[in-house]
């Protein structure tokens, strides 16, 4: 399994399994499975509610001797209304604790969204809303967010920190104060969302780069969201399907491949053992460079994972 190296010192594998709408009756037994395929980073979330049942999935590829923890990847995220700097540090213990491990190897900043804090014990994971459908910001600086989590790294609850669904200007102010630079930028990435600037930015200051929704429409099809349902799957595509057939695999993994030669780290998620394996056996073959511009010239700037594609307007002054 090829690994980037992060600016943390850490390795982190480059194919990774993603855990965002793993229904909670089958997720440990998925994680299990995505472990025994040979997936060695997890991708969760408070805010994807399924923590414990990863652990447990996790627990038990330990206990039958697959695994051992310093073999795991294990990602987490920060959800938005824990931003208040003293917020950080008990949520990550919660976290922990779901899991059932001591450390993660990477914590990440969910969304640059502060949120009004919500009481675990009253809702969790709390989602967007204060109560019913009120979104309340709360007044936590994304550098106050940050330096909580440079404490998470000095006390040895995550190895690496970084953050997701940052744009450039985000990065360019974090990057003057962080006393620990982000080791990784998650953000949505797939022919349509090709962000090409955001990459170069990242490159240039070492910020490992994770693409989510590779599969771009696919994932949001399953909301009807309306941007994804007049899509067609891109693994229908004529384009990519030809491609696919240029190599003997199949567009899924054509799709991955773009992605990975790009230098990205990637997430796929399925809940088939089929799939997993198809999605983690992407990288035996390589693209040539005029293939790769070919799905790239697909971009139109198309993003999914946006709260205005959520919420109505209204509810959404918050986001300016
Ligand atoms: P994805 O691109 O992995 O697509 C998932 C969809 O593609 C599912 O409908 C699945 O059935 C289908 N699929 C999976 N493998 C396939 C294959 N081989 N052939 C055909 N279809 C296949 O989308 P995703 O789940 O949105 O993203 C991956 C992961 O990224 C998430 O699970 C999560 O861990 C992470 N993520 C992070 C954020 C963030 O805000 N940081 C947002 C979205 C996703």
């Amino acid at each position: 399994m090829a690994t980037i190296r992060l600016s943390s010192g850490h390795q982190m594998p480059q194919v990774g399994f993603g855990l965002w709408k793993v229904p909670n009756d089958v997720c440990a037994e998925v994680v299990y499975n995505a472990i025994k395929t040979g997936y060695r980073l997890l991708d969760g979330a408070c805010d994807y509610g399924n923590e414990v049942e990863c652990g447990q999935g996790v627990a038990r590829a330990i206990k039958e001797g697959i695994v051992k923890r310093e073999e795991l990847f294990i990602v987490s995220k920060l959800w938005n209304s824990f931003h208040d700097g003293d917020r950080v540090e008990p949520i990550v213990k919660k976290q922990l604790a779901d899991w059932g491990v001591d450390y993660f190897d990477l914590y990440l900043i969910h969304f640059p969204v502060a949120t009004e804090y919500v009481d675990p014990s009253v809702r969790y994971p709390p989602g967007w809303f204060y109560e019913g459908d009120e979104i309340r910001p709360s007044k936590a600086t994304i550098q106050e967010t940050w330096t909580a989590m440079e404490s998470l790294v000095e006390k040895g609850l995550s190895k690496s920190i970084g953050v997701s669904n940052f744009q450039a200007q985000l990065l360019y102010d974090l990057l003057r104060y962080a006393k620990i630079r982000p080791a990784t930028l998650q953000v949505e990435h797939h022919p349509y969302l090709v962000q090409q600037e955001l990459l170069n930015l990242a490159k240039k200051e070492g910020i490992a780069v994770t693409a989510y929704s590779t599969f771009g429409p696919a994932s949001f099809k399953e909301f009807n969201m309306a941007h994804a349902t007049e899509l067609t799957q891109l693994t229908d595509d004529e384009t990519i399907k030809a491609i696919a057939a240029k190599y003997n695999k199949q567009p899924s993994q054509v799709l991955l491949r773009w992605a990975t030669q790009r230098g990205l780290a990637i997430i796929p998620k399925s809940t088939s053992p089929a799939r997993m394996k198809e999605n983690i056996e992407s990288s035996n073959f390589d693209l040539s460079e005029e293939d790769i511009a070919t799905i790239s010239s697909f971009d139109r700037g198309l993003r999914f994972n946006q709260p205005t594609n959520y919420f109505p307007s209204e509810m959404l002054w918050i986001f300016g």
